[in-house]
């Protein structure tokens, strides 16, 4: 007997009282753009969504599911009309499924009343059943299989497996960010954070060709693909980064390069975030990683902000379990491509790891930097992603790309 439908639960969304049909509603529209190559249908209600599997194989489907935020777990169910002996053969059949598993525990919800037996005599009845035609044996306190039968007007579900999800909450609810993507470790990872959180992400990148090669735009096109798997539309727009880094260095004493360079990009991050209606500029920084992210530079860079906000998801994440969830996400072995990044290919001797406001405003001072920063805004580059594939690169820009 094969598995007929899985169900997917919701976990965090039941909190969410008025927002909970909003809340469903994109989360069924994910699944189905997930679902589409499966050609699967679904239906959605208050508790749960359905996903009828008609004969297929739930393994690959199930693969897909844990890509979709906002699901907490995955059950693959069987239904059949509410008779014993109906009930007894499936949870025997789906029990045989399990490699491996021989102790087992029977959990009975009786949504219908008007069933014969209750709860307690249906778990015995189907208990005996099995105890009689496999090998298996009751374990009421860690059973290797705990059978959940739910009995309904219109049938008995029964499952046997759960798999985990992703959690968090359905893309697209929370609004959207946008997230400087450098093309290291933490950058792809911090994103997935957000997008996992319900966040839709719009990636910026600061290019300065020639210092950084070409070769960086291929690597950030694989990131982009790799996280395309859990946000299926995805845009990074490119700056033109060189000349402004070029005055930075012309102009600004060794030790606080980096510190103004950061502020310049925040600057930028900001412009584009609100040209292109984003909530917030999200980073992969994490504190006391590197000079730039002590809680001293990140305060003087984040001033330029003006009080728009600066999401960092990882600012507390140990490097170790950042590279951990790099590996998870698929981005790590293209992070760990060598590349050249403006961060690195200037760095300082002696980065200034408490640099003094007063300082930075006077080294500003020394040239415009707010020409550079307008000439910069207008040679964006856009690349486009959906569904894993490159749908638009033009060296144009597209304010107006969708959403
Ligand atoms: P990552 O692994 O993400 O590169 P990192 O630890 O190497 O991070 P930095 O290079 O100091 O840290 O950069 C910190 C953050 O600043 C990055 O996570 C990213 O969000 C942003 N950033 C750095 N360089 C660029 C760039 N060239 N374009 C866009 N964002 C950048
Ligand atoms: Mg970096």
């Amino acid at each position: 007997m094969k598995p007929d439908m899985l169900m997917i639960h919701y976990g965090e969304l039941s909190t969410k009282g008025d927002n909970k049909k909003a809340f469903v509603t994109a989360l069924l529209h994910n699944v189905r753009v997930a679902l589409k190559p499966f050609g699967l249908e679904s239906k959605g209600d208050r508790d749960h969504i359905y996903v009828y599997l008609g004969g297929a194989d739930p393994t690959p489907v199930i693969s897909r599911l844990k890509e979709v935020s906002g699901i907490q777990r995955i059950s693959i169910v069987m239904k059949v009309e509410p008779k014993m002996e109906l009930i007894q053969e499936a949870t025997l059949s789906l029990l045989q499924e399990e490699a491996g598993a021989k102790s087992f525990k029977i959990d009975v919800k009786r949504v219908d009343k008007r069933f014969p037996l209750d709860s307690y005599g249906i778990a015995c009845a189907v208990a005996d059943y099995v105890l009689e035609h496999g090998d298996y044996e009751v374990d009421l306190h860690e059973p290797e299989c705990k059978v959940k039968l739910t009995l309904r007007p219109e049938g008995c579900y029964i499952s046997c497996h759960d798999e985990l999800g992703l959690g968090g909450y359905p893309l697209g609810m929370i609004g959207k960010v946008t997230m400087l993507l450098s093309g290291g470790i933490d950058s792809p990872v911090a994103a997935f954070s957000l997008i996992r959180r319900g966040i839709r992400v719009e990636c910026l990148h600061f290019a300065s060709p020639p210092y950084t090669s070409a070769a960086v735009i291929d690597k950030l096109k694989d990131i982009l693909a790799a996280l395309n798997v859990y946000q299926n539309d995805i845009k990074l727009q490119v700056l033109p980064f060189t000349k402004l880094q070029d005055a930075i260095y012309a102009n600004v004493p060794e030790p606080y390069c980096i510190t103004i360079m950061r502020r310049m990009m925040i600057r930028l991050a900001v412009a584009m975030a609100k040209k292109n209606r984003a909530l917030a500029v999200a980073t992969g920084e994490s504190i006391g990683q590197v000079a730039s992210q002590t809680l001293e530079s990140m305060g003087v860079i984040e001033e330029v902000a003006d009080s728009f906000p600066i999401l960092r998801p990882l600012c507390v994440e140990d490097k170790l379990s950042i590279i951990e969830k790099s590996k998870r996400i698929g981005t790590y072995d293209i992070s760990i491509r060598p590349y050249e990044d403006c961060c690195t290919i200037f760095k300082p001797r002696r980065p200034k790891t408490k640099p003094k406001l007063e300082e930075c405003l006077e080294y500003e001072k020394r040239f415009d930097y707010q020409r550079l920063i307008d000439e910069c805004l207008e040679g964006v580059t856009t690349i486009c992603f959906s569904g894993g594939q490159e749908v638009l690169s033009e060296g144009e820009n597209h304010a107006e790309l969708p959403q």
